[in-house]
């Protein structure tokens, strides 16, 4: 079918990279390319010999003239952004000088000031359109997944949808006293700012883990999770007509959020530079060289990721409740694919965004995010790709 630039070499592409391999058909070339490219020669040594032909280039993503030139080389149909969010409108601007397709998982981030937004990217709105090519924003699992949920529970289960709840729990242990299970400077950034959630037309902002819930999942059981500002939150809002509410809760540990709170309260999760020996360095990216690195996690987790949605609403004139999710566990993670569940629930999604633009059958010119398209073609993939959803009662609130 055709050739994909994947552009970062981190936990996530690692995914992506497997992912596309075990589906040749769609996937006959990959180029994988990024800052260090011993990492991405790694996963070439370790993926080559399949159907699908790998190839490896370096490339700092940063800069848009480098990004162009690559395009340019390589001829993909599509490119997959698994770099991180600071690289998301130099790499568009790079597929509108190419007029490549774009997907990514994670909303545009300027890197020296701790706020995401989709108004960025969805300035380019205009200009995709004109050059005839599709962008699919948020094609990982939060954001990704969970608003294919949302466009599944609309188109099958309700006329209206009023609230949506979305619940990411993670079970797993990975045995270190901190780390986090994607990157941990985007990770840190986001559960460090305020909270928010959408009511009434409106987002209503709380403190930094203001607002708990404990919730008893299937399979998992009892976790606690913390109310956070997320960016499906932002799109949901204006793409599920007649939602009244949502809201978006993760499960953190005691251990976690005690480790964090020393963090914040020396200045480790600053992002401001500051001066150190005639260096300038960023105390949070210094943390984040210190703490484990995500990719290697993999062997060492144990347990389960629950990651769904409860919605509410209106179907044939009756109030309904309805819940879907995920059950992931890292260590079969682990066996099929060296990575642990955070990095494999982003990447096979990441994979059937791509899949689902390069064969056509998401293909609008413009910026989209992922609810906007028919979501049955992308849940039937997750069932074959490794994220079989469920649906059933919803957990309970404990407290
Ligand atoms: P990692 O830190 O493991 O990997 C990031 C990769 O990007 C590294 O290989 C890094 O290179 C590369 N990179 C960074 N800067 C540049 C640059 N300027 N030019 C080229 N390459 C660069 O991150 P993860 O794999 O954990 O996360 C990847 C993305 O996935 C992030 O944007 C994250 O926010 C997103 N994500 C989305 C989720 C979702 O559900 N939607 C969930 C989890 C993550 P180097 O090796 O040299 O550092």
């Amino acid at each position: 079918m055709g050739k994909a630039l994947i552009i970062g070499a981190g936990g996530v592409a690692s995914v992506v990279v497997h992912k596309c391999c075990q589906n040749s058909e769609v996937f006959e070339e990959i180029c994988i390319a990024s800052r260090t490219l011993s990492k991405c020669d790694a996963l070439k040594d370790k993926l080559q010999g399949g159907k699908t032909k790998i190839t490896t280039a370096q490339v700092n993503a940063d800069n848009t003239e480098e990004v162009i030139a690559l395009i340019k080389k390589v001829k993909p149909n599509v490119v997959i952004n698994v770099a991180l969010p600071y690289q998301d409108l130099t790499i568009m601007d790079a597929c509108l000088a190419t007029k490549v397709d774009y997907v990514d998982t994670a909303n545009y981030e300027p890197i020296d000031t701790a706020k995401f937004e989709y108004k960025w990217q969805w300035d380019y709105k205009k200009r995709f359109e004109e050059a005839g090519i599709t962008a699919l924003l948020g094609s990982g699992f939060d954001p990704g997944v969970t608003g294919v949920f949302s466009a599944y529970a609309l188109k099958h289960y309700f006329d209206e949808i009023h609230t949506i709840d979305i619940l990411d729990a993670n079970a797993g242990d990975h045995g270190y006293p901190f780390a986090t299970n994607f990157n941990p400077e985007i990770n840190i950034r986001e559960i460090t700012a305020n909270g928010s959630y959408f009511e009434d037309g409106q987002f209503i902002e709380t403190e930094p883990l203001e607002i708990k819930r404990v919730y008893n999942f299937p399979v998992i059981g009892n976790k606690d999770m913390y109310l956070l500002h997320h960016e499906e939150l932002e799109s949901l809002a204006l793409n599920i007509t007649g939602i009244k509410r949502i809201r978006f809760f993760m499960t953190f540990s005691e251990r976690y959020l005690t480790h964090l709170k020393v963090l914040e309260n020396v200045g480790m999760t600053s992002i401001k530079p500051i001066d150190y020996e005639g260096h300038k360095i960023v105390p949070l990216q210094f943390l984040a060289a210190v703490l484990p690195d995500p990719a290697s996690l993999g062997p060492r987790t144990k347990g389960k990721t629950n990651i769904g949605n409860i919605f509410t609403g209106i179907k044939d004139g009756k109030e309904k409740t309805y819940y879907i999710y995920n059950v992931c566990d890292h260590e079969e993670c682990y066996k099929e694919v060296g990575s642990q569940a955070i990095s494999y629930t982003t990447g096979v999604p990441a994979m059937i965004g791509a899949m689902m633009v390069m064969t056509g059958t998401w293909k609008r010119p413009g910026v989209n995010n992922i609810e906007e398209f028919d979501p049955d073609p992308f849940m039937e993939a997750l069932n074959k790709f490794g994220l079989p959803w469920q649906e059933s009662f919803c957990p309970e609130l404990v407290e």
